[in-house]
Formats: structure tokens, C-alpha cells, sequence
């Protein structure tokens, strides 16, 4: 069984190299990290305890159905896939989000194989802090890798893991994406050093602003750019922020 919060579109992707083209979500229910600033906290603050850890402060409903966990078969997230989009005829971009997928690899496959042989593509979000399982990797098309700051509120030892990033960076199939705070030097300067560690190459390397409106994108952004084009890196918006002001179903 599966544990799912959304299937949406078809949207476009939001963030990173991808950015703008036409996909379907899968989005998976839990995480293994708490960021302070989650936009996804629904998929994981579902306890007082995990609330506290977010700037909110909200707690959500694990059993919301809307946005809350739901135990699917991988047969019922093929049909609510095809209920978004002819994913077996009209092949699209299908990201793979959450929370952290990387969490439920060995449920995916069964689910992945199908759309991966139907000729989808897979892209993958994940903070790339759990260790690929191959068979899961084989349906993977690209990574979209965000591992996180220490703006994101996280302690080093549990979101920093160089032995699974130089993996998923050695697939060849990675794109690295940093979410940046108005703190911009501290966090690039820590970009810098993740980036030399783990020998990504810079055209891989997007940087993107934190914020869940348009505004505060857009002005941070404005702030970063130059420091970021200085370094090799590109720059990535929030499409659906600029679009639709971080609703969860776009
Ligand atoms: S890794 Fe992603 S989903 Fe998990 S808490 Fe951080 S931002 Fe949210």
C-alpha cells in the first residue's frame, strides 16, 4: 500500500530545471525532515510535536481528505492518474513530490514501472537524505535534489548525508536545487561548500527564493540573481507561487 496526500493536474511544474512544463503530481504522504518553512507541511505535521517544529505552528489532519494520508494500491493511483490526465496514451511529465517519496521507493516501483513503460517521465523531488534503491532508480528519468540549509531549521547530521547525495549525484540524472533565505550569503556560501563536497557541476545548481507569495519571490530573487549568475548557478522561481499563490491543488 501506498501512503498518498494528493494526485493533481495536469499543472506545471513549479520549480527547478523543469520548471513551467506540463506534468501530473503524485504526491506522497510523510517526510523524514522537518523544515521550518515546509509548504507541504500537510504531508507531515500531523502531531503537536512535528506542528512546533514548522512557523506556523499548525497542526493538520492526518485522516484531512483533502490533503491528508490515504492508503492506496498502486491500481488506484494508476486510476486517479488517469482520471488527471491519458497517461497511457498522451505520455507527460509525472513528478513524483512530497514530503519525501524516497520514503515509499519500493512501493512506487509497481506504480512507476507502468508509467515508465507507457513512455512518461519521471521526475523525483527529494531533500536526498535516504539511500536509491535500484529498482526504483530504473524508472527514474530526473531528480530534482533540494537538500536542505541550515535555514531549513534541520540539525546537520539529519539532513546532510554526502554519501547519499554523491549517489544520486553520480546517476548522472540530478539537477541540485537550494532554497535561499533573505539571508542570501550564509545560505549560498553554505551552497558553495555542499556543491564542492559533493563535485556537482555548476550548471546543474539552481537557486531558489523562499516564500510562499508571489511577492517576497520575486524580491528575493531580484536580490540573489547576480550572486548566483557569478557563481555558474541558474535560478529558479516558484511558477505555481507567481501563478497561483501556492495553492496546494495547483
Ligand atoms: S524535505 Fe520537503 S517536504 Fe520535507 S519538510 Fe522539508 S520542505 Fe517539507
Amino acid at each position: 500500500m501506498l501512503k498518498i496526500s494528493q494526485i493533481f493536474g495536469p499543472t506545471v511544474q513549479g520549480e527547478g530545471s523543469a520548471a513551467g512544463r506540463h506534468c501530473v503530481f503524485i504526491r506522497t504522504f510523510d517526510c523524514n525532515l522537518e523544515c521550518t518553512w515546509c509548504d507541504t507541511a500537510y504531508t507531515w505535521a500531523v502531531t503537536d510535536e512535528k506542528a512546533a517544529k514548522t512557523l506556523s505552528g499548525h497542526r493538520y489532519e492526518r485522516n484531512d481528505p483533502a490533503y491528508g494520508e490515504k492508503l492506496m494500491e498502486p491500481d488506484e493511483v494508476i486510476n486517479r492518474l488517469r482520471k488527471c490526465w491519458d497517461v497511457e496514451n498522451e505520455p507527460t511529465i509525472i513528478v513524483v513530490s512530497g514530503g519525501d517519496p524516497l520514503i515509499q521507493q519500493r512501493e512506487l516501483v509497481p506504480v512507476l514501472e507502468r508509467l515508465h513503460a507507457w513512455g512518461n517521465k519521471i521526475h523525483v523531488e527529494t531533500a536526498g537524505t535516504i539511500p536509491l534503491v535500484p529498482e526504483f532508480d530504473a524508472c527514474v528519468t530526473q531528480y530534482n535534489l533540494s537538500p536542505k540549509l541550515a535555514n531549513s531549521g534541520n540539525r546537520l547530521s539529519k539532513r546532510y548525508k554526502q554519501k547519499v547525495l554523491s549517489a544520486l549525484n553520480a546517476t548522472g540524472k540530478a539537477w541540485f536545487k537550494f532554497v535561499i533565505t533573505k539571508d542570501i550569503e550564509t545560505d549560498l556560501a553554505e551552497v558553495d561548500q555542499i556543491v564542492a563536497d559533493i563535485g556537482v557541476p555548476r550548471r546543474r545548481v539552481m537557486v531558489m527564493p523562499e516564500g510562499s507569495d508571489a511577492r517576497t519571490n520575486i524580491e528575493t530573487a531580484q536580490q540573489m540573481v547576480d550572486a548566483a549568475l557569478e557563481r555558474g548557478y541558474g535560478l529558479s522561481f516558484r511558477t505555481h507561487v507567481l501563478l497561483w499563490n501556492d495553492d496546494p491543488d495547483r
